[in-house]
């Protein structure tokens, strides 16, 4: 059999199907798994255990629909093709029916900002796409329209889909959507959640564009996550003066 292509990247795939069933976001061989090659993309083959799955079972696909190899590709490659299409900071994608995000998905509503996390899906709400069936176009369409400005979305009768840079970020996106759903369910037990109103989430949704970064990573301008802490053990900087003699003798600031 020819050498197959990609093969950390397959392994890679199969390991975020397991920690997703592991994570108890999912189970049986419900969900799907992909991740973005500079050719197209690699799918989980449709219906196979994740603990028997094995590298030649990611199926390699290309942005027209074409595929390579003896494995079908899942069921819903369109939905996992059609983000790669048009979303290009996609570098990922996982699809699960966990159990309250598909619960909440029966119900054909938006989730509100009854949390301020509920920020992780990219705006104010966590929208849910309109109904269609699993595997087709129709769905795929109903996806992308409530994926609108966002990296997440519950899919009517269904479950949730959820993107990111890369598999890990995906994944965790996927888990943070089970939660939030989780806590919405809760709290409409117990009564009527108080929502959160666009003020308060326009500084929230400012504040996480930068959440999880460290200060290398950040650009002037942006809005901090972190409030408040003073450094203690900043480096000390020397005077300008100073400064630019060393910069003119060529040593070190
Ligand atoms: P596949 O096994 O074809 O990926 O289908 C699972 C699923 O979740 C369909 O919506
Ligand atoms: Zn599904």
């Amino acid at each position: 059999m020819a050498k197959l292509k990609y093969l950390d990247l397959r392994q890679a795939v199969i390991d975020t199907c397991l920690r997703m069933n592991e994570e108890g976001i999912n189970q049986g061989t419900s969900g799907n798994v992909s991740v973005r090659t500079p050719e197209g993309f690699l799918m989980t083959a449709s219906g196979i255990p994740y603990d028997r799955m094995k590298p030649e079972h990611v199926v390699e696909m290309d942005l027209d629909g074409g595929y390579v190899g003896e494995y079908l590709p899942s069921t819903e490659w369109r939905m996992h093709m059609d983000i790669f299409k048009h979303r290009p900071e996609a570098g990922a994608v996982v699809h699960t029916h966990s159990i309250y995000a598909t619960a909440l998905s029966c119900l054909r509503k938006d989730i509100p900002p009854f949390h301020y996390m509920i920020g992780i899906a990219g705006g104010t709400t966590l929208r849910c796409a309109t109904y269609a069936e699993y595997g087709t176009q129709e769905l795929s369409d109903a996806m992308l329209k409530a994926m609108k400005d966002r990296q997440a979305c519950l899919l009517a009768n269904h479950g949730q889909i959820a993107f990111g840079p890369n598999l890990e970020k995906a994944l965790w996106r996927a888990g943070e959507v089970e939660t939030l759903c989780h806590q919405y369910w809760a709290a409409l037990q117990a009564g009527k959640p108080v929502l959160l109103n666009e003020r308060q989430m326009k500084t929230v949704l400012a504040r996480f564009k930068t959440y999880g970064k460290q200060p290398d990573e950040l650009k002037t301008g942006d809005a901090l996550s972190v409030i408040g802490p003073v450094r203690r053990d900043a480096p000390k900087r020397a005077a300008p003066r100073v400064l630019a003699a060393r910069k003119k003798a060529g040593k070190p600031a």
